[in-house]
């Protein structure tokens, strides 16, 4: 397929590779230029690499990023025709979906909310989960290249819900997270070896694949990001706003909220969101060493 791919970040530059791989014909974008994917065009504006494409799939930032994407000068919207799709893999607010899409949709253009989860070694290995929100006869002609992409795709309804499903995600992400630091850090001011609690956690029902994903680099005390902190502080924001608006109550989430916060005024917005654990390690005057370290 023609493949217009927009955000080279440390998700979509792996992504637009393997949609290379796979043998579609890709165009790239990115805001800071410099940024190569091997076998694709690259265009200079979002709106010349739309042109005569298919599917614009994008994988920005936040809310602001996608609509400047899309609407700003030089965006997309200047170059989308009947017919064509537009997949959103960034993590951004449900409701700003619903009202771009509705925009869209007297040109003819489809969109998907296609946010995923898998991290930076998922976007690698083109072993991504897609939690996916629109009409079926769009999603079904996507499928070759979620396929190039990711092992699974889940449908959880109409426009929208691929994002409100992806926050419920990664509400959970940031608070399985937080309770295995919080553990690691006790267990470590108790006198408990970090190695031998995670060999505890393998083999009972505390296990996750959050701390599957993440013991490894905690061990080795590698920061460097895999799913930056300022990221996942835009998505706990994102979740506790729409929370807001359907009025439901989070206090868990609050919680985490302010750890993220701290974390910031810390200095860690750019590592891995596991940085949250070296604040813990502050308070606690310790910090958590196995003998990998
Ligand atoms: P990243 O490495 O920070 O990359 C962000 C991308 O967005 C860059 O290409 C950046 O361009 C672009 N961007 C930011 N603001 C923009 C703007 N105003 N206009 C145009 N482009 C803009 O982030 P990432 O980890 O790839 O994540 C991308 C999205 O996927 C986010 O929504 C994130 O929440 C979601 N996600 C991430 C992970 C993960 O583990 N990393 C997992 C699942 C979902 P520049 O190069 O110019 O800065």
């Amino acid at each position: 397929m023609r493949v217009a791919f927009l955000g080279l970040g440390i998700m979509g530059q792996a992504m637009a590779q393997n949609l290379v791989k796979a043998g579609h014909e890709v165009t790239v974008w990115n805001r800071t230029p410099g940024k190569l994917v091997e076998g694709a065009a690259v265009a200079p504006t979002p709106a010349a690499a739309a042109r005569g494409a298919e599917v614009v799939w994008l994988c920005v930032s936040d809310t602001n990023a996608v609509e400047e994407v899309i609407f700003g000068k030089e965006g997309v919207d200047a170059s989308l025709s009947e017919g064509m799709i537009i997949a959103d893999s960034s993590t951004i607010a449900p409701a700003a979906t619903l009202k771009m899409a509705e925009r869209l949709r007297s040109k003819g253009v489809a969109w998907v909310d296609a946010p995923m989860t898998g991290s930076k070694i998922g976007a690698r290995d083109g072993t991504l989960v897609f939690i996916v929100g629109g009409d079926e006869g769009p999603i079904e002609r996507l499928k070759p290249l979620f396929a190039a992409m990711g092992k699974k795709i889940f449908r959880m309804g109409e426009t929208g819900k691929g994002q409100a499903t992806k926050l419920a995600m990664n509400l959970q992400i940031a608070m399985i997270f937080e309770g295995f630091a919080e553990a690691l850090t006790l267990a470590m001011k108790l006198g408990v070896d970090p190695q031998q609690l995670l060999s505890l956690i393998e083999a009972t029902m505390v296990r996750s694949g959050v701390v599957d994903y993440k013991a490894p680099f905690i061990l080795q005390r590698d920061f460097t990001p895999n799913f930056p902190l300022r990221l996942m502080h835009k998505d706990i924001r994102l979740a506790l706003e729409a929370a807001k608006e359907a009025r439901v109550k989070l206090p868990g989430l609050e919680t985490v909220e302010e750890v993220y916060e701290m974390a910031t005024e810390d200095g860690h917005k750019d590592l891995d969101y596991a940085a949250t654990l070296t604040l813990l390690e502050k308070w606690a005057g310790v910090q958590v060493k196995g003998n990998a370290a």
